[in-house]
């Protein structure tokens, strides 16, 4: 092998962060993931859009183990996904996830529901994940309310504590899954600038979202799925502009 080509392939493995090859995933007789394969380079945010019932969930939730595949390859910086254990759960805080619905505990203070993944999973002393906490909470706007409880705080803001949770792992990668369809309209906007400013930070993000205007300012990706399958994927731009296939272009005109 030449030097040249050694190189090249160093540079391959340190950008690709998240490979999804072949990968294939049925529910019964639904076969959910079809043949996909993705590539997500480091620093990249790809925005997933497509149907109700396309696999946009799925696909998000194999990522980070919550299901299994039937077929195929996923891993994360190289490494395959953990089976179980330990290495499940650092695998899980590697990759943060936030939901449509907050799924913050509803018995702990927002101060704690960001310490708790720290001291359990990533074994932070107590103060340090306090600060940590304390941090994040006012990256995302909403340190004054770190003493309350989440039932206290609006949609906006318990999705925002979400995001700070997830972020407190120092992930690799987040993964949205239509984080602000479950939100007031007047609630969306702050929820996308935090994102927005993820973004602009240089995280690795996979986001599900029905929020064309975030696509477009956030995305260098967008990848438009239909039937379990990735039917298109292209800068979005472009894929706004010019769609190219069919079920794109009845999506798009759906709901533009
Ligand atoms: P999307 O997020 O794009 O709306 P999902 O990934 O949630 O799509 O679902 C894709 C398909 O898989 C849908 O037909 C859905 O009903 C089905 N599905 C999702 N989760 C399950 C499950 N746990 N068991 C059986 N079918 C499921
Ligand atoms: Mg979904």
């Amino acid at each position: 092998m030449t030097e040249v080509s050694v190189a090249k392939e160093e540079v391959a493995s340190t950008g690709d962060l998240v490979v999804l090859k072949n990968v294939n995933k049925h529910f019964g007789a639904l076969h959910v993931l079809q043949d996909i394969d993705l590539t997500i380079t480091r620093g990249e945010v790809v925005v997933v859009i497509g149907p109700s019932g396309s696999g946009k969930s799925t696909l998000c939730r194999t990522i980070n183990r919550l299901e299994t595949i039937d077929d195929g390859a996923i891993t994360i910086d190289g490494k395959p996904l953990p089976q179980e254990g330990k290495e499940l759960a650092r695998l899980r805080a590697d990759v943060g996830m936030v939901f449509q619905s907050f799924n913050l505990f509803s018995h702990k203070t927002v101060l704690e529901n960001v310490m708790l993944g720290q001291l359990k999973v990533r074994k932070a002393e107590k103060k340090k994940a306090e600060e940590k906490a304390r941090a994040l909470l006012d990256r995302v706007g909403v340190g004054t309310q770190a003493d309350k409880y989440p039932a206290q705080l609006s949609g906006g803001q318990q999705q925002r504590v979400a995001i700070a949770r997830a972020l407190a792992m120092d992930p690799k990668v987040m993964l949205f899954d239509e984080p602000t369809s479950a939100l007031d309209p007047e609630m969306i906007n702050e929820v996308l600038e935090v994102m927005q400013q993820l973004a602009r930070d240089g995280m690795t993000m996979i986001v599900v979202t029905h929020e064309m205007g975030f696509a477009r300012s956030a995305a260098n990706r967008v990848v438009f799925m239909a039937d379990g399958r990735i039917v298109e994927e292209a800068a979005p731009d472009q894929f706004f502009s010019n769609p190219r296939s069919d079920r794109a272009k009845d999506f798009l005109s759906k709901i533009l």
